[in-house]
């Protein structure tokens, strides 16, 4: 990702937003840290049938594959973001905590950025118990670095799955809900976003990717004042909520974070209307190959 395109991104949100300053910098130095190198990756072994069937079974491309994770490159951006985070005087105490456990070997960084892959924050945050580190902070830490291996991934995998259809509410490649809808085009079709992978799937616009509900008695959305590029889609069945903004482009995946950013007032007014996303995601990953299999319940 050009870095000129981040500070533009980020500039922009700014001058919209003036209260998210501080927010859009950390956000932005952040990201910085995670897109500045790619991925090492190996070739997924998936033939075009097996994933078509996967598909149709509602299962995630990733799920039950044997997927590599380069044990220096997650160490790396680990690194970088911790060196990061012990520059700004609200994150320094917790991260030199998470500094000193990996540094005794309470932390396997590598074992924890394997659980966010796999998003099982459960896992993350018995690992943070263990080590006595806030967990909130490894979640973020942990997530943050798994994403540039997942979106490596979900790159590779963009053939099968633009190949296939896609009909269930979480993302098609890791399982995660999306993090916002993009209302594309002149018919404004829905565009769901995996924040986490970046995929990008398309649901017809009267559908809850919570629950599967239909119908228009379930469903509505929230306006907010002055606000006219994001609205929210809920749901009165499950009480799920989604961001959806006008978009001329899918946003990089890289910029999604961005976007959920500039959007964080939506989120407020759907919690205060009592509307809150699942705390599981929407499928439960697990991979094969000795990882998997250490990494599993
Ligand atoms: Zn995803
Ligand atoms: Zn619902």
């Amino acid at each position: 990702m050009e870095q000129s395109l981040l500070d533009r991104r980020v500039q922009a949100l700014v001058k919209t937003n003036p209260s998210l300053a501080e927010a859009a910098a950390l956000q932005s130095a952040l990201l910085g840290c995670i897109y500045g190198v790619s991925a090492p990756t190996r070739p997924i072994v998936l033939p075009a049938q097996r994933a078509r069937d996967k598909l149709e079974a509602g299962t995630p491309l990733l799920h039950g594959e044997d997927v590599y994770l380069d044990d220096g490159f997650i160490r790396d951006v680990f690194g970088r973001l911790v060196n990061l985070l012990r520059t700004r005087p609200e994150s320094a105490e917790g991260v030199a905590v998470v500094a000193v456990a990996a540094r005794d070997h309470r932390l396997h960084v590598e074992h924890v950025v394997a659980e966010a892959f796999v998003n099982h924050a459960d896992h993350v945050e018995q690992v943070a118990i263990q080590a006595d580190i806030d967990a909130d902070l490894l979640q973020t830490l942990a997530q943050l670095s798994a994403r540039p291996i997942l979106m490596a991934y979900a790159e590779h995998l963009a053939t099968p799955l633009a190949a296939a259809t896609w009909s269930r509410g979480y993302c098609p490649l890791c399982g995660a809900w999306p993090i916002l809808a993009e209302l594309r085009g002149p018919e404004l079709s829905r565009h769901l976003r995996c924040g986490r992978c970046g995929s990008d799937w398309t649901a017809s616009r009267l559908y809850c990717p919570f629950c599967g509900i239909d119908d228009h008695d379930s469903l509505g959305y929230l306006q907010i004042e002055g606000e006219r590029r994001f609205r929210v889609d809920v749901c009165h069945r499950c009480q799920g909520y989604l961001k959806a903004g006008n978009a001329f482009d899918p946003s990089p995946p890289e910029m999604l974070a961005l976007d959920d950013l500039a959007s964080v007032h939506l989120d407020l007014a759907a919690l205060e209307r009592g509307h809150a996303r699942p705390p599981e995601p929407g499928f439960r990953l697990d991979l094969v190959g000795d990882e998997g299999e250490l990494y599993d319940d």
